[in-house]
């Protein structure tokens, strides 16, 4: 990363600001329900063996609002069971809102939730140290492998806790969306120092692939309004384009070729699409499910 540029993950507050705008000028939370009121009932369909308790991890769980739709799913499917509902997330005031989330909404009671403030990583050493013998039925990271070191040392930690029958669900940008496109081209200039990894479902799959694992796979169509990144000085383009960029004041501090040619491929064909005057980014998510290890 050239040296003025700073990682937007650097500052908790906007990060979180450019993450909520995020939510609000994309149908990424949309397309997430409606995955999980039409496929997920039958993915879980199998879980638990007619047990009358399941466990549940959640994995970078942000808010909680993506969680609860798919325990409220999962109580649907199985009505009689007790839910264990392990929670990780490290940051706090994510977790904050969660909880509050929580206390919120009714008809919980099935639930017991485990709030666990840490890192995947550290969540790992932990279980291990403590010689955990619990297994899961149900494991989902919705978003979050790019924060993690070594994303398929995760993925194999997590499925290695699957009990029978168990579910892992991955759900990442998609390997077709523009953030492939605007990463394959940008990821030096942009940020080779930072912790975060450039990682599409194309890579998942070719990994899982690699290694002769099998799983189903669920594009969702999404897209995210980017108009306002054109308009200069704009404060919301600003933050999306923190976001997209994951630099912080992205504007401001980039190079102007830099810029240029961010801007120029934002708008490019296998980037986004121009729709009645705005121009929406190509934000498609798939979902991979995996099976317990045989
Ligand atoms: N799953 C939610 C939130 C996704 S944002 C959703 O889809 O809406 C990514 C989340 O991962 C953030 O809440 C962030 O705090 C969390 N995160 C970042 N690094 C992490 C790590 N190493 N382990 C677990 N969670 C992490």
């Amino acid at each position: 990363m050239t040296s003025s540029m700073k990682s937007l993950v650097s500052d908790d507050a906007r990060y979180l600001k450019s993450f909520e705008l995020f939510l609000e000028r994309s149908s990424e939370h949309q397309c997430m329900q409606n995955f999980i009121h039409s496929e997920l009932p039958e993915i879980l369909q199998s879980i638990g063996n007619g047990a009358s308790h399941l466990n549940v991890i959640g994995v970078g769980s942000g808010s909680g609002e993506i969680d609860l739709e798919m325990l409220s799913e999962l109580h649907l499917k199985h009505p009689g069971a007790t839910v264990d509902n392990e929670v990780v997330e490290p940051n706090p005031g994510q977790l904050h809102h969660y909880k509050d989330l929580v206390s919120k909404t009714p008809g919980l009671d099935y639930v017991k939730f485990n709030w666990n403030k840490m890192t995947s990583e550290e969540f790992e050493d932990e279980w291990k140290e403590k010689k955990m013998t619990k297994m899961a039925d149900f494991i989902h990271m919705f978003q979050m492998l790019y924060y993690v070191k070594d994303p398929e040392a995760t993925i194999s930690f997590f499925r290695s806790l699957l009990n029978k029958n168990g579910k892992l669900l991955i759900c990442l940008v998609s390997g077709k969306s523009g953030w492939r496109k605007l990463w394959q081209s940008y990821m030096g200039q942009l940020g080779h120092k930072r912790i975060n990894q450039y990682v599409t479902t194309g890579h998942i799959k070719s990994l899982l692939d690699s290694k002769g694992v099998s799983y189903q796979s669920y594009e969702l169509q999404s897209q995210m309004d980017i108009t306002e990144c054109f308009i200069e000085g704009d404060e919301k383009g600003e933050l999306l384009l923190d976001f997209l960029t994951e630099v912080l004041h992205f504007s401001k501090t980039a190079p102007p070729e830099l810029k240029a040619g961010v801007m120029e491929l934002l708008h490019h064909p296998e980037c986004s699409t121009d729709f009645e005057n705005k121009v929406m980014f190509n934000n498609n998510i798939e979902v991979i499910v995996i099976d317990e290890c045989l």
